[in-house]
């Protein structure tokens, strides 16, 4: 009777172009048993640090570090750790993107997040603090990337390149041509990123200093295609900062351009910006090589306070490299993150908690994303496989809450969970509700 109930169920998804229940079913790949070498990837989602992050930065003996305390362990165990440094980290840049005197770790005009603008700049010590909590490469393209102008971007390339971090999506005005993407290298794996952004928050990008995901989705494909293409490198990740804030359901463009990635050769797409996790699905191109992409893996550190913008993932996958072959993906998952805030300040940690508000997060994460590929917060970790070498164990949590799978309404529109509930089985059984939309519209109740 159940495993009718789920066909019909996933038979009525398909009807009203719905993606599947993507909580379901566990994501495997091909190369899971194969012989080679082998390297880890871990990609998160927005480092966002909101005013009150900063001042826990820059206060006598605080740094960017403190965040990470918790997670240090996977962050530094990955061969590669990814991350989207959202907004520039460029000295001695005021609002406006003008250059004034540089103030050092104090938060004000020239370092911070004045929230009328929303124009952020941190102090240049957030990147030496990133790469020594273990991140390996930074996206510097999404909408925040001109918040300080064209100076501001030009300066955040100068951080970068001081702190020895490599970074993708951006440029500065005096060194172009260069191509958008970085190559990292890890146990002998050589990998290439390559970030996007959707906007850069209606400030033009006069000089051509940000790539765009959609503007310039040629381009993007063009170097996904030369990068895979080319036999020294191993894989190609696009790192896209995309997607509509709170909704936990793809758009179609963000489809259509993940689906045009792997085709053209990427190994993953790893997206973020919506604040809220989003499905992953795992795509096959049509020479049957395999890929994942991960939509959004939410906030990783912020200082917004709902659950679902608290609540974030650490999406893995491990590679392998057949002798004489290319490397290709061997497994995903991912582990769930927590931003915790109390009297000690903020913190990303790893959430297993099956009780209260952290117990609802994992819940949610678990209606979205395969228990089954759910992965410990510890290192090393096991990923989940087929194969009979494999440590992995499924972890205990509580019951997955797939209410969030069809939620396409922002959690801020007010709307009861009663009333989304009912909605969705409208959607699921096919009944219209164009007329509960328009009204929604009219009153602007959705952001
Ligand atoms: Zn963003």
């Amino acid at each position: 009777m159940k495993l009718h109930l789920t066909s019909i169920f996933a038979g009525s998804l398909a009807l009203v172009g719905l993606a599947a229940p993507a909580g379901a079913e566990t994501l495997y790949f091909s190369g899971a048993c194969a012989k080679g070498e082998r390297i880890t990837i871990a990609a998160v989602g927005d480092l966002l640090f909101h005013k009150k992050l900063q001042a826990q930065a820059y206060r006598k003996g605080g740094s960017f570090k403190r965040f990470f305390t918790p997670v240090l362990k996977v962050l530094k165990g990955a061969d590669l750790a990814f991350g989207n440094l959202e907004g520039p980290a460029a000295a001695g840049v005021g609002p406006g993107g003008r250059a004034v005197k540089d103030p050092g770790k104090r938060l004000g005009a020239v370092y911070g997040a004045p929230l009328k603008s929303l124009a952020f700049n941190y102090h240049p010590s957030v990147v030496s603090d990133l790469k020594q909590s273990g991140f390996d490469v930074l996206s510097t393209a999404n909408n925040h990337s001109l918040d300080r102008g064209a100076l501001g971007a030009d300066r955040t390339v100068d951080t970068m390149r001081k702190a020895r971090m490599p970074f993708t999506g951006s440029r500065k005005r005096k060194q172009m041509p260069q191509p958008w993407h970085v190559l990292t290298k890890a146990k002998g794996f050589t990998v290439a990123w390559l970030a996007c952004t959707y906007s850069t928050n209606g400030i033009p990008d006069r000089k051509h200093q940000i790539l765009h995901c959609y503007k310039q989705t040629d381009k993007i494909l063009g170097e996904i295609k030369q990068l895979h293409q080319n036999p020294d490198v191993d894989a190609v990740f696009l790192t896209p900062h995309w997607g509509v804030e709170n909704r936990h359901r793809p758009g179609e463009r963000q489809k259509k351009l993940a689906r045009a990635a792997i085709e053209a050769g990427a190994t993953a797409v790893f997206g973020a910006h919506p604040h809220v996790l989003q499905p992953w699905e795992k795509v096959v191109a049509k020479d049957k090589r395999e890929g994942l992409v991960v939509y959004s893996a939410g906030n990783f550190i912020s200082n917004q306070r709902q659950t679902a913008e608290r609540t974030g993932i650490m999406a893995l996958v491990e590679l392998v490299r057949p002798e004489g072959g290319k490397a290709q993906l061997a497994a995903a998952g991912y582990i769930p993150t927590w931003v915790q805030i109390d009297a000690k300040g903020h913190r990303v940690s790893f959430n297993n908690s099956s009780k209260g508000r952290t117990g609802e997060a994992l819940a949610r994460t678990l209606g979205l994303l395969p228990a089954g590929n759910r992965m410990a917060g510890k290192w090393p970790t096991a990923f989940p496989t087929k194969c009979s070498s494999s440590a992995y164990k499924r972890l205990a949590g509580p019951k997955p809450d797939r209410h969030w799978v069809r939620n396409i309404d922002s959690p801020k529109s007010g709307r009861s969970r009663r009333a989304k509930k009912a909605n969705n089985w409208n959607r699921v059984l096919g009944k219209s509700n164009k007329r509960k939309r328009s009204r929604k519209r009219r009153t602007g109740a959705s952001r």
